[in-house]
C-alpha cells in the first residue's frame, strides 16, 4: 500500500496489533469517528476481535499475516507493550505507516534502556544497575543498599518478574526467583505517592497532557486511580514537562503512558513508560472531554489533538477475577460507569473491566 495521507479520513482503516481490552477499547472509539479497524492476535477470540471491523488470527510475527495488515490497514498502532519491536519494523519495511514507532516500543521493552533513555532527557529515575549473575547483584546491592527491587530486564508487568532483595545473603536466591534472567537492580524508592500522566503527541509535534492521576497497586497490579490528582498543581507542571521532553526525544506519535513516584520534596522520578493507551487513563473515558482512546486514534490519524480538561472527579476501580460478577450493583449505581472487557475466563487477579466513579471537581 502507498503512504496515506494525513489527516485519514473517515473510512480510512486502523490496524491493532494486540486483541485485549485497549485494543477494543481503541476500537471502539474509532468506529465513533467513522473509522474501521483490523485487529491482529494470536487469540482467536480474543475481547478485541468481537467490535473490530476485521481480525487476523495468527502469531504477531506471522509474514502472511503482517503483509495483510499492511495492505488493509492505512496506519497501524499497538495495544500490547510485549509485541516483538521488530513486527513494527516489519510493517514499516512492508510499506505500512506505524505509529507510535517501533524505537518506541523497543525503548520501552528493556527496562535498562528504558532509564537510561529517561536520564538522557532529562528525566530522573531510581538508582539502578545491570544484572547478568547473582554475583551482580551482590554488586550493586553495595551501592545501591538494601532493600531493592531485582527486575527482569525484558517482559515484565503487572509486578511479574520481580523480587525484592533483603540483603547480600539472599541475592543468589532472589535472582533464582526471577528466572536467573538478565535483569536491572533498582534502590527502592520510599515515595508519597504513585501517580501517572497521561500525553499525546500528534503528527506536527503538537503536545496535550490529561491531568495528573493518583494510582494504588497492589501486589503491583494497578487497583485503584483517582483523578484529577489532589494538589498537583507544582508537581502537574513538572510531570508535563518530563512528558514533553520524552514525547518529542522519541519523535513519537499517539498515546503514552508515564509511571512516576512523587517523593517527599515534591520531585518526580520516572518509574516506567507504556508507549500506549494506559489503564491509569481509564478515568477519561467518562471524565474528559475527548478520552485518551479517542486521542490516540485522532494523533495517529493526523487529527487535532482533543481537548484534555477534566470535567468530572473520577475514582477509576478494576473489576479483577470474579469481581466483574457485581456488575448488576455497578448497574444500578447512578453515579457509577461500568466498563466490561468481554473476556471469557474470570481467571484471579484478570482485568475483567472497570468501573469509573463520578464525582463534582473541586
Ligand atoms: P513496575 O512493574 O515497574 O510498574 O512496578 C510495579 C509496582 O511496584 C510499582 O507501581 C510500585 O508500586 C512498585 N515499585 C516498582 N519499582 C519500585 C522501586 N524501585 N521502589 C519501590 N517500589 C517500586
Amino acid at each position: 500500500m502507498s503512504k496515506p495521507t494525513f489527516p485519514l479520513p473517515p473510512g480510512s482503516t486502523i490496524g491493532i496489533v494486540g486483541g485485549g481490552q485497549l485494543g477494543r477499547m481503541m476500537a471502539l472509539a474509532a468506529g465513533r469517528l467513522g473509522f474501521d479497524t483490523a485487529v491482529l492476535t494470536p487469540e482467536a477470540n480474543d475481547c478485541a476481535t468481537r467490535v473490530a471491523t476485521r481480525s487476523l488470527i495468527a502469531p504477531y510475527d506471522d509474514q502472511d499475516a503482517l503483509s495483510v495488515l499492511a495492505q488493509i490497514a492505512d496506519v497501524v498502532t499497538f495495544e500490547f507493550e510485549n509485541v516483538p519491536a521488530q513486527v513494527i519494523d516489519r510493517l514499516d519495511f512492508l510499506g505500512a505507516s506505524t505509529a507510535p514507532n517501533g524505537r518506541s516500543l523497543a525503548v520501552a521493552q528493556d527496562r535498562i534502556d528504558e532509564k537510561s533513555f529517561l536520564n538522557a532527557c532529562g528525566a530522573a529515575t531510581v538508582g539502578f544497575s545491570p544484572i547478568e549473575t547473582a554475583d551482580d547483584v551482590v554488586n550493586a546491592l553495595e551501592q545501591l543498599g538494601v532493600p531493592a527491587l531485582l527486575k527482569t530486564r525484558r517482559e515484565g508487568y503487572d509486578g511479574k518478574g520481580q523480587s525484592w532483595v533483603e540483603s547480600s545473603a539472599d541475592a543468589k536466591a532472589a535472582f533464582a526467583r526471577i528466572g536467573g534472567r538478565p535483569a536491572i537492580l533498582e534502590a527502592a524508592c520510599s515515595f508519597v505517592r504513585e501517580v501517572s500522566i497521561i500525553a499525546a503527541r500528534g503528527r506536527g509535534g503538537e503536545i496535550a497532557c490529561y491531568p495528573l492521576a493518583e494510582n494504588h497497586h497492589e501486589n503491583g497490579v494497578l487497583r485503584r486511580t483517582s483523578a484529577p490528582a489532589r494538589s498537583a498543581a507544582k508537581v502537574g507542571a513538572q510531570a508535563e514537562t518530563i512528558a514533553a521532553r520524552i514525547l518529542s526525544k522519541l519523535d513519537y506519535v499517539g498515546v503514552i503512558g508515564i509511571e512516576m513516584f512523587e517523593l517527599v520534596d515534591g520531585r518526580l522520578l520516572v518509574n516506567e513508560i507504556a508507549p500506549r493507551v494506559h489503564n491509569s487513563g481509564h478515568w477519561t473515558l467518562d471524565g474528559c472531554e475527548v478520552d485518551q482512546f479517542e486521542q490516540h486514534v485522532r494523533a495517529i490519524a493526523g487529527w487535532p489533538l482533543g481537548p484534555t480538561k477534566a470535567l468530572a472527579r473520577v475514582e477509576m476501580e478494576n473489576l479483577l477475577g470474579k469481581e466483574v460478577d457485581q456488575w448488576p450493583k455497578f448497574a444500578a449505581d447512578p453515579d457509577a460507569r461500568v466498563w466490561i472487557y468481554g473476556k471469557g475466563e474470570a481467571r484471579p487477579g484478570r482485568k475483567m473491566g472497570h468501573v469509573n466513579r463520578l464525582r463534582p471537581l473541586s
